[in-house]
């Protein structure tokens, strides 16, 4: 669950200390990239988070239009129809799609977007904004990134196998990303994480 709310950053009204730029981070699930990036929001809320939408169930205390639009296939499909996503794919057996409206509010509003996404939806995105600021999370090691997923949601994360299995898939991946930030030690990466966000986009 997304620890800052995202209505929060959409919210937020000021001068943003940080330029206007799509900053797209991939990581296995598990790897910790929603706590990098909701740490990251914490402190810089001119960032806007993104409210993908997908048809997976809604787990824990998630709530529909903050961590996600919770939506079932019938109506998943009618808005591919109707070109209403920018990028969409199917992940750990469901479909997650980002709406032309964030990425419009967030380019008009002059602010920068954080977009946690799969490296499917990475590629879409980089061809379609070649500027934006990749960013890869990779776990320490596949037995951490195990440990961390077992021990997320009290055990019941959905499709757990198939998360696993794709890792390898994902961390193959890397290699096409401007960054890698390995989390190992909390504290250690999200001081990295924040350093090559402000290195790359902070207004001097
Ligand atoms: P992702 O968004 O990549 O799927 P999460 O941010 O949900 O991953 O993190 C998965 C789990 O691992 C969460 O329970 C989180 O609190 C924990 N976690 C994140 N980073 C670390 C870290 N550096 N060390 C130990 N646990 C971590
Ligand atoms: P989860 O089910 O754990 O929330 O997310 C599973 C995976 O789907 C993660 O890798 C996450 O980054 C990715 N994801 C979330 N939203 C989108 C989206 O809109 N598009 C794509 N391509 N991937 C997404």
């Amino acid at each position: 669950m997304k620890a800052f709310r995202p209505g929060n950053t959409w919210r937020w009204q000021g001068e943003s200390r940080l330029k206007p730029r799509l900053i797209i981070v991939c990581a296995p699930s598990g790897a910790g990239k929603s706590t990098l990036c909701a740490r990251l929001v914490g402190e810089y809320p001119e960032i806007i988070e993104n409210v993908s939408f997908t048809t997976r169930p809604q787990r824990g205390r998630e709530e529909d239009g903050v961590d996600y639009f919770f939506i079932d296939q019938e109506e998943f499909d009618e808005k591919v129809g109707r070109d209403f996503f920018v990028e969409c794919a199917r992940v750990h057996n469901h479909c997650y799609g980002v709406s032309h409206a964030q990425i419009d509010t967030a380019i008009s509003s002059g602010r920068p977007i954080i977009l946690d996404i799969d490296v499917q939806g990475a590629k879409t995105l980089t061809t379609k904004f070649p500027d934006a600021l990749t960013i890869f999370v990779m776990p320490p090691s596949i037995e951490e990134l195990k440990k961390r997923l077992a021990a997320r949601d009290q055990g019941k994360t959905n499709n757990y196998e198939i998360r696993i299995q794709n890792a390898a898939l994902e961390i193959g991946e890397a290699e096409n990303f401007r960054f890698k930030v390995v989390n190992d030690d909390l504290e250690r990466a999200y001081a990295e994480f924040k350093k090559v966000v402000e290195n790359e986009l902070r207004n001097s």
